[in-house]
């Protein structure tokens, strides 16, 4: 087998990666005439000078650990990282060598459209054009699509209006993972089957243990940045609590208790923490960047809360407190006793594909996903249900669907203001103007989530499910998570976000309960007190369901007072 020689480090040392060509060029395509080094990336780097989207010239100084990654051409690579430490440059570059080098094709996803134009426009196109032999290479160079040569690399969002894109690959780059549909980047996987290298790269910040970018990453070889002390020759990672000193604010060796210099967290080398494992695993944290010091992260720790700090300075998920929760409460709300009588509520939550749930007034005794419109009509036509479905996504068939099966309603989130009513009903005023409202709701978002999986908790939803479909369920409830946002006018307000892009079923859900209480003639505001005493607590372990038994008991005790 034909051996590259080991790119040489900054620091004059050798690199531990060692490229293989097999790795870098498919074999049917093997004929060509190359220059060894081109097949280096780092070389390839270094030697043409590249300069990054700041006009910077790129080099590996203070981001010596990038330098491998830059290397790596691992069928499978996962890249578990914070914020800002150069990581979709360095993809970028490698994205660009693979398919001009290496004559791959290559789709980079992104969770959204939105975000694939804006990483395009500030980071991609900065690079490719700031370099003249990254843009002289371009046959075509549109915002989702660049050629290169005869082979091209595609941007797309995983949440995006189109289907995925159906063209074959080479290798996926899933970038922002943890932010995107992870349904769809599943639907991506059997695009490289005919590929002889079918590369999948998978980078992100990590949101929950053993979810998106932390599942891969657990089975990967683990790779994480040792360094040595210089007084006691120790190899260690850096750890918050062990390698920082919060009272003098600096760096220390956790064996001898020295100051770590600058210098000493800049030369390290990766090491495998879990040998063995075909997938190549980076963890990159922001307390390896020499750049930044102790006081600086304990600033942002101080600044951003624990949460932030966790994932985007660290890269380290959040201890899934909810998690085991959730699933319990689910799992203790399931009945074996037949639910499945008229009248029957159905919630429909609209995307590529459409996912539905089916209930009585006790709770929902069926699930299932519609792949067309056709399919969801006869099930519409059979259960004859009041329903409930987004408005969003598909507004001329959903209000075709209202006119057709007039039992339904149409729901629009409302996020932006908060409101005096959680559920507001358009044609209710007796008005004129509001007369052409009749079939739409109005209703606040996180408010209806949180009052939705109150009435979970407390038994008001039950579950006649199948254990199998009851699992797929939970793993929707289980992506979700309440967080601090901040508004542009600064106050802060919580809203629930997926961390997998899963949550149909949750909406669904919430959309059942939204046909439910229409249909009971229930017009129930949450009350007051329901958001003092917060069912989604706050927890030094991140967030944390009350336990369900607390939660009824306060409510008795409220319900007995007032
Ligand atoms: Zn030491």
């Amino acid at each position: 087998m034909e051996k590259i020689r080991k790119p040489v480090l900054a620091d004059g040392k050798e690199s531990t990666k060692t490229i293989f060509v097999k790795d870098v060029i498919p074999q049917k395509i093997n004929k060509m005439e190359y220059d060894i080094r081109d097949l280096s990336i780092p070389h390839w780097v270094i030697d043409n000078q590249f300069i990054n989207e700041r006009g910077e010239i790129l080099e590996f100084r203070d981001r010596l650990f990038l330098y491998d990654i830059l290397a790596d051409m691992s069928q499978v690579q996962v890249i578990k990282k914070c914020a800002q430490v150069g990581v979709s440059v360095t993809m970028t570059l490698k994205a660009y060598f693979a398919a001009q080098k290496g004559r791959m094709n290559i789709v980079y996803t992104m969770p959204s459209d939105t975000d694939v134009s804006e990483f395009v426009k500030t980071k991609a196109d900065m690079i490719f054009q700031s370099n003249e032999l990254l843009r002289s290479q371009f046959s075509s160079d549109t915002v989702g699509l660049k050629k290169i040569g005869d082979r091209f690399i595609y941007y797309k969002g995983t949440r995006s209006k189109t289907a995925p894109l159906s063209t074959s690959a080479d290798v996926l780059i899933h970038d922002e993972m943890d932010r995107s549909d992870l349904g769809i980047i599943e639907k991506y996987r059997s695009r490289v089957s005919a590929s002889p290298y079918k590369g999948f790269w998978y980078l992100s910040n990590p949101s929950l243990t053993g979810v998106g970018v932390d599942e891969i990453w657990q089975k990967s070889d683990k790779k994480e940045w040792f360094i040595k002390c210089g007084k006691c020759g120790t190899e260690q990672t850096l750890n918050w609590e062990e390698n920082v000193d919060q009272i003098n604010k600096i760096y220390v060796c956790k064996q001898c208790g020295k100051e770590l210099t600058d210098d000493e967290r800049r030369k390290g080398r990766w090491v495998a923490t879990n040998p063995g494992s075909e997938i190549s695993g980076y963890h990159i944290s922001q307390m390896m960047a020499p750049w930044l010091s102790a006081k600086d992260l304990i600033k942002e720790k101080e600044d951003r809360g624990e949460d932030y700090f966790r994932n985007f300075v660290l890269g380290e998920p959040y201890s899934a407190g909810e998690e085991a929760n959730v699933r319990q409460a689910i799992y203790d709300v399931w009945t074996p006793k037949p639910i499945d009588v008229e009248p029957y509520f159905m919630g429909i939550d609209i995307g590529i594909e459409k996912h539905y749930v089916i209930g009585s007034k006790d709770g929902i005794f069926k699930i299932g996903i519609c792949k067309s419109r056709e399919e969801l009509e006869a099930i519409i036509e059979k259960y004859n249900p009041v329903w409930v479905m987004d408005a969003g996504p598909e507004r001329t068939w959903a209000e075709e669907f209202r006119k057709k099966y007039p039992r339904g309603f149409l729901n629009f989130y409302r996020k932006d203001k908060p409101q005096a009513t959680m559920i507001k009903w358009g044609g209710y005023t007796q008005g004129v103007e509001d007369k052409k409202n009749w079939g739409y709701v109005w209703t606040d978002r996180t408010r209806i989530i949180d009052k939705t999986l109150y009435e979970i908790l407390k038994g008001e939803i039950l579950f006649s499910l199948t254990r199998e479909d009851l699992e797929k369920y939970i793993k929707h409830w289980e992506s979700m998570r309440r967080i601090i946002e901040q508004t542009p006018d600064k106050t802060e307000r919580y809203i629930w976000e997926t961390t997998t892009g899963q949550d149909h079923w949750c909406h669904a859900t919430v959309f059942y309960y939204i046909a439910r209480q229409r249909s009971m003639q229930k017009m129930e505001f949450l009350p007051e007190r329901d958001e003092k005493k917060e069912i989604i607590e706050r927890t030094a372990e991140g967030f944390k369901m009350r336990p369900l038994k607390e939660i009824i008991e306060d409510q008795q005790q409220q319900e007995d007072e007032s």
